[in-house]
């Protein structure tokens, strides 16, 4: 919601008006000399929307605020135009509306559109979060990472890059929309204050790192006559795309890293396909790259890579993992019910090549169980088990 500053206004202020934390005010309004704000001044107040009202027989601005648990100030701040001693029958005006339900619905098919109308949606109401385009994927569709929080404690969530495994991302994204209205009103996730992980923690989180492929395996092959034929092909003639994990030329994304790449591509297929061909070189496909770009650049303290399925956390890679990481993963497990898993014999992927780059925890997470993909009957259950370690994850 947008107001705008009338003397002697202040965003601490708004803070006590909206019974907001100050930290999201100043968060939202980035850029704003907090200590200066103008009169006539734009600013943002997270976690409302300012709904249009129809005045009815008998109202005055102070019921109206009364019904809605809202100051009478607020209902003035967003109505500075109107004579609040002399509503009329019919007038419009605006109420300030706080957000308490989700905006995200995760139990659906959770596509590449749904989940950047997700991201637009959750950027508009809470613009404490920021967005940006960390590239684009093959067929152009851009990647994006999400941001909140400046905290000293560097943390990054991914999702989907597997692409049958898009469940992933309905999943994270409805976390980030529970934590979004947690931090807005204040309640509590299972009795974890979420004000005290945000002024902690800086989250990273890129949701889909595979759009293309999530949308095969979703919708089926591109319209594009040439890309149609090329996928059917690396599908081995099949038009059933259930099965593909790979990004839309056909490699696995989660082979891409350089951290023993040489060894995964000894034991894997060696031409494009639905899954496990690592590609001609590390870091060849644009989505890794863009991966691997941000991670440099952010220097995260820890990361999770969110895929399907096994009730799994993999934590080691080739001994390179610091010693805190065993106890994290027992944390995690503790919360979640998930069985910890060491390393198997596998190589290449994102959390390997982070655990050996900067040798900082980094976790796969294998969520639910069954075939992939998972139906979106197990969305509740992988819901409440995921939400212990996304939240382990913030305050471990
Ligand atoms: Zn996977």
């Amino acid at each position: 919601m947008d107001i705008i500053v009338r003397r002697g206004d202040s965003l601490w202020y708004y803070s006590q008006l909206f019974h907001l934390d100050l930290q999201l005010i100043l968060d939202s309004n980035r850029g704003i000399d907090p200590n200066n704000v103008s009169v006539g001044q734009h600013i943002r107040i997270p976690g409302f929307v300012a709904q249009d009202y129809q005045v009815q027989q008998g109202d005055s601005l102070w019921a109206i605020g009364r019904q809605r648990n809202l100051d009478m100030d607020a209902l003035l701040l967003v109505n500075q135009h109107i004579n609040p001693n002399q509503l009329y029958i019919g007038q419009m005006i605006k109420v300030p509306l706080r957000i308490t339900w989700r905006l995200v619905q995760g139990k659906q098919n959770y596509d590449f559109s749904r989940t950047m109308k997700d991201i637009r949606r959750l950027q508009s109401v809470y613009p404490f979060m920021e967005v940006n385009a960390i590239g684009k994927s093959v067929l152009g569709n851009e990647l994006s990472e999400l941001r909140m929080g400046k905290g000293s404690k560097r943390i990054h969530y991914n999702a989907s890059f597997h692409a049958n495994e898009w469940i992933t991302t309905a999943v994270l994204m409805t976390f980030l929309n529970d934590y979004l209205l947690s931090l807005t009103n204040q309640n509590p996730i299972r009795g974890l204050e979420m004000s005290r992980l945000y002024q902690q923690t800086a989250l990273s989180v890129v949701p889909m790192v595979n759009p293309d492929g999530v949308n095969l395996v979703l919708h089926g092959p591109p319209e594009n006559p040439e890309w149609k034929n090329r996928v059917v092909e690396f599908n081995k003639g099949s038009t059933d795309f259930s099965g593909w994990k790979a990004n839309i030329r056909g490699v696995d994304l989660n082979d891409q890293f350089p951290a023993r790449w040489e060894l995964e591509r000894a034991r894997n297929p060696k031409e494009p396909g639905p899954r496990d061909y690592g590609g001609e070189k590390p870091l060849s496909e644009p989505e890794a790259i863009a991966m691997a770009d941000l991670t440099r650049n952010r220097d995260y303290a820890r990361v999770f890579a969110f895929h399907t399925q096994g009730e799994e956390i993999y934590w080691g890679f080739e001994n390179m993992e610091p010693p805190v990481s065993e106890r994290m993963v027992n944390e995690l497990s503790r919360v979640s019910g998930y069985k910890p898993v060491k390393t198997l014999e596998s190589y290449a992927g994102y959390k390997d090549w982070f655990i050996q780059d900067w040798q900082r925890p980094g976790f796969t997470v294998e969520l639910g169980h069954g075939v992939n993909p998972l139906p979106l009957s197990q969305f509740d259950e992988i819901y409440e088990k995921a939400l212990g370690i996304f939240l382990a994850g913030l305050y471990l």
